[in-house]
């Protein structure tokens, strides 16, 4: 829960739109996910966890040439053949078993299509995929938007990182919380949410890292936490009620 004594902050936040335009002027869209069909944005989300994109593609790009980008054929394969074709994405004996996972849910739920999916409402299946050994929020939210076509914003550590600096978060909020505070902000809708987020992993590799590199950066003119010293001030407050999307 977030500390009733942070509840507000004094700096003067840009608006989620005014951020979001000011990042899509720079550098234009991001043409997210980089994945050729639904699948493969499925398996890539598995496979990003706890590594950089690069090595995922690897992966991927041993599965495209072994063809089994296809959820039959992925789940036909043995443990030790997934694991070697996933080998150069890290962690691949857990995520060997959390992929598998996932496509078995796809394929036993919903027969390993994305047209299948269609009529389910979005919080069901966000339910289903947080149920699956090894889907966070993060990874169902990546399915969502960016494989399923949903309205759901997807939060990362870029997007803690930028909203923290630029006021709207207090730090210590969860998942869900970040999440709401976004959405409550934006209207629903698919293709910002995909270029908001694609966006803000954008600027975050390029100036918002863990040293923020503010001179120079796109968003240099918003303000930010640091220039307004964290004072409070009673007449700003941040809602961060849950909303479904
Ligand atoms: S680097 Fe600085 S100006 Fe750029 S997004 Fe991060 S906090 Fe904002």
């Amino acid at each position: 829960m977030i500390n009733p004594r942070s509840k507000t902050l004094s700096v003067h936040r840009w608006p989620l739109m005014q951020i979001y335009e000011t990042l899509l002027a720079r550098y234009g869209p991001q043409h997210w996910w980089p994945g050729e069909t639904p699948f493969e944005v499925m398996v890539g989300a598995v496979l990003t966890q706890n590594t950089n994109w690069s090595n995922v593609e690897k992966a991927i790009d041993e599965m495209r040439r072994a063809e089994c980008l296809e959820p039959r054929r992925l789940l036909a394969l043995s443990q030790a053949e997934l694991s070697a074709m996933i080998r150069p994405s890290g962690y691949f004996r857990v995520k060997e078993r959390r992929l598998r996972s996932l496509v078995r849910w796809f394929v036993d739920c919903h027969g390993g299509s994305v047209a299948n999916c269609s009529g389910i409402p979005t919080e069901d299946l966000r339910e289903e995929l947080l149920g699956i050994h090894g889907v966070g929020p993060e990874t169902a939210d990546s399915i969502l938007l960016y494989a399923l076509d949903r309205p759901v914003f997807v939060v990362d550590a870029y997007t803690r990182r930028l909203l923290g600096r630029h006021g709207w978060l207090y730090g210590g909020e969860s998942y869900e919380q970040v999440r709401a505070i976004v959405v409550s902000h934006l209207k629903p809708d698919v293709a910002l949410y995909n270029e908001f987020h694609a966006l803000i992993v954008r600027v975050g590799k390029a100036n918002c890292r863990p040293s923020p590199r503010c001179v120079g950066c796109v968003l240099e003119a918003c303000p930010r936490i640091e220039d307004s010293g964290r004072s409070r001030s009673p007449k700003e407050t941040i809602s961060w009620k849950p909303k479904t999307s």
